[in-house]
């Protein structure tokens, strides 16, 4: 099978989903981070849109994915934050994207470690956590 077919049918399926319209802006930025297999920063997909779509439409769409459960955050070190797919458990409102990120420190490439969960932590009592995250840095895969 064509493998733009599978990207077309997968990006169909993820804005059906969430009960969104498929508009153009939002079909070319999945689109983006089917092919990009890891994580974009808000800059990456607007170069990677050819700058056709603008900064206001790129944000706009990026947070309607997170809304969505579609996409999720990562956050850096440098305070940007990063956005990645998310698996299919993940819905409107409610995340299950507690697994590790692999940063690469050579190529800069954020990579979601979807089998490896962050592990759980005893906090004291009265201390309640909505999230962790945990980041690993080291040398990916290709730069190895
Ligand atoms: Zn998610
Ligand atoms: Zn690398
Ligand atoms: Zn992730």
């Amino acid at each position: 099978m064509n493998s733009s077919i599978i990207v077309e049918e997968k990006i169909v399926h993820l804005l059906k989903r969430s009960q969104l319209s498929v508009t153009d802006s939002r079909r070319k930025i999945l689109e983006i981070f089917i092919q990009a297999g890891s994580a974009l920063a808000h800059h990456d997909v607007e170069e990677k849109t050819a700058e056709k779509y603008d900064r206001v439409t790129v944000y706009r769409t990026l947070q309607t994915f997170m809304e969505k459960g579609i996409i999720h955050t990562i956050p850096t070190t440098d305070n940007s934050i990063k956005y990645a797919l998310c698996k299919e458990d993940c819905e409107e409102g409610h995340h299950h994207d507690n697994h590790i990120h692999f940063v690469c420190e050579i190529c800069g490439t954020t990579t979601c470690m979807d089998e490896i969960n962050v592990p759980s932590i005893n906090l004291p009592q009265g201390y309640h956590a909505n999230q962790i995250n945990m980041v690993v840095n080291g040398v990916c895969k290709n730069c190895g």
